[in-house]
């Protein structure tokens, strides 16, 4: 449990960071609640780490240009308690509400979470059904990658070598959307064994993702047609949960087996449905 010796590096902007991660085997460190642990076990041995920590410009959240901005380094706790969160994004507050225990989410970030991608993280879904872009900076400048284009693979990102993600941007939903997260967290860690975000704008337009499902977070894109523009009634929601299912190449693991979740991604969907109504 002792990790590889490494070099640490902790600049003061996103430039420095970047001119610190080129060249070398080297890792960004946030929060350090997914990257510690795997260099602890040796499954990640970076020859340095680059810590974002005291980058000022990677936290904070504000409103700009008609999105809700987070900055990377911002921390679940702090996403959860944010004044603009509560009151123009309020799932993304109740989601983040969800992850882990206290010190989790004190310390793990939105940047590092989507970073990691792992299947079974709550942000993905949060980020893919509120119609979020990831903003990233590297050598080649800035660039936004849509959440819909960011999750590729298990624990694999559109992000290229030495890429930092900056912000999450989410455009501010307009008058009379509802949207909700409801998942089956894991008893111990809390990851979501299977999550379930809805958005439905007032217009009938529905946007659905899902994690934990999968090798990664993804837009129900079937299962969105069967709903949107459509009252949410037994026969809609019947027709929805069928279509969500199928096509799926469902995770199996010691914590829950491809049936298990196909069950719970029905159930969980129809929970979300029955909310947003
Ligand atoms: C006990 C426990 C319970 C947890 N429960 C949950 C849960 O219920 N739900 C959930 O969603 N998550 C859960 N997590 C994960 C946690 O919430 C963190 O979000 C996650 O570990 C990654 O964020 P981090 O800031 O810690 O990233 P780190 O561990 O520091 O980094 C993770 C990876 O992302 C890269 N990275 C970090 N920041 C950036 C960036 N800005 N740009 C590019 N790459 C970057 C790093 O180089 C590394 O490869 C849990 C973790 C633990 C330890």
């Amino acid at each position: 449990m002792i990790p590889a010796a490494f070099d640490y590096q902790k600049p003061k902007t996103v430039d420095e960071a970047i001119a610190a991660l080129s060249g070398s085997n080297s890792k960004i460190l946030a929060g350090g609640h997914s990257l510690l642990p795997a260099m602890k076990l040796r499954l990640s041995q970076p020859s340095k780490l680059v810590d974002i920590n005291g980058i000022s410009a990677l936290k904070g959240i504000k409103e700009e240009d008609g999105e809700i901005v987070i900055g990377a380094a911002s921390t679940h706790a702090d996403i959860a308690g944010d004044r603009i969160i509560k009151s123009k994004l309020a799932f993304f507050s109740e989601g983040a509400l969800l992850i882990g225990d206290v010190q989790v989410r004190n310390h793990g970030t939105i940047g590092g979470s989507l970073a990691h991608a792992d299947p079974a993280s709550d942000w993905p879904a949060l980020v893919l059904a509120a119609d979020g872009a990831i903003e990233v900076q590297g050598k080649n400048g800035k660039r936004r990658i849509k959440a819909t284009d960011f999750f590729t693979g298990l624990f694999s990102t559109a992000l290229q070598e030495n890429e930092i993600i900056i912000a999450v941007r989410v455009p501010v939903p307009p008058e009379g959307t509802k949207a909700t997260y409801q998942k089956l967290s894991h008893p111990a860690s809390r990851f979501a064994i299977v999550g379930c975000a809805v958005v439905r704008f007032a217009d009938g337009k529905t946007n659905i993702a899902f994690t934990g499902v999968a090798d990664h977070a993804f837009r129900a894109s079937n299962t969105e047609t069967a709903v949107s523009g459509k009252a949410i009634n037994e026969d809609v929601i019947a027709t929805a949960t069928n279509t969500a299912v199928q096509g799926v190449i469902f995770l199996s693991d010691h914590h829950a087996s491809a049936e298990y979740r196909k069950h719970l991604t029905k159930v969980y969907l129809k929970k979300a449905l029955q909310v947003i109504t």
